[in-house]
């Protein structure tokens, strides 16, 4: 995978274009950009995407569309809970030294699955089977700090995830190399089910 054209584009303009669709999407606007044959033709060449997102596998939360995006446009990387694991890692640090793009969005929602079953296996104390543990180890330290902050445990969990996940991706040498350079930036962001909207939550 090569550039074939850098990226012109600086993190606040890449958040601004995701938002901005976004926009469109809750407000039933989309346009389904970037979806047509000229663009597929277009980057044969190669890949420029302007923004990372890392989101939950959640059927109901897939990026191109929340964010009103094509072809192209995302480089996307889900797992439950949007947990982090080395592959995952790896990925993201490819996108940014690889493909020198220049925004990380980590996409939490409301209602999450992974979140509820964490807060289960938690209050049931249940043996959790295979590897979803390691989802369920992963997603705990947010469910623990939550609870007891305010009632909607759920969603307050997610949110807290979100800002572990962040802490964690700014371990890597990789991307800390990068942010300090100027070349990224990292957010967190929370999807609404309901309303269709996107809320920043962490942006530094
Ligand atoms: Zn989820």
């Amino acid at each position: 995978m090569k550039i074939v054209a850098p990226l012109n584009i600086s993190a606040d303009e890449a958040l601004n274009r995701l938002l901005e669709g976004n926009q469109r999407f809750a407000a039933n606007q989309a346009s389904g950009p970037n979806r047509s044959e000229n663009r597929r033709l277009e980057i044969v060449k190669g890949q420029y995407p302007f923004a990372i997102i890392l989101g939950c596998v959640d059927s109901r939360v897939p990026p191109e569309l929340i964010f009103d995006q094509g072809l192209g446009d995302l480089f996307v990387i889900r797992s439950a809970g949007q947990v982090i694991d080395n592959a995952i890692l790896g990925s993201i640090e490819f996108g940014v030294a690889e493909l020198g793009i220049p925004l990380i969005m980590v996409l939490g929602h409301s209602k999450c699955g992974a979140v509820t079953a964490t807060v289960e296996a938690i209050e049931k104390r249940l043996a959790v089977e295979g590897a979803i543990a390691t989802l369920v180890e992963n997603i705990k330290p947010a469910v623990n700090w939550a609870t007891g902050h305010g009632e909607e445990l759920i969603d307050n969990a997610a949110r807290k995830n979100i800002a572990l996940e962040i802490e964690r991706l700014n371990t890597s040498p990789i991307l800390s190399r990068a942010i300090k350079a100027g070349k990224t930036k990292i957010v967190g962001a929370f999807y609404h089910l309901s309303t269709g909207f996107i809320e920043t939550i962490i942006t530094k």
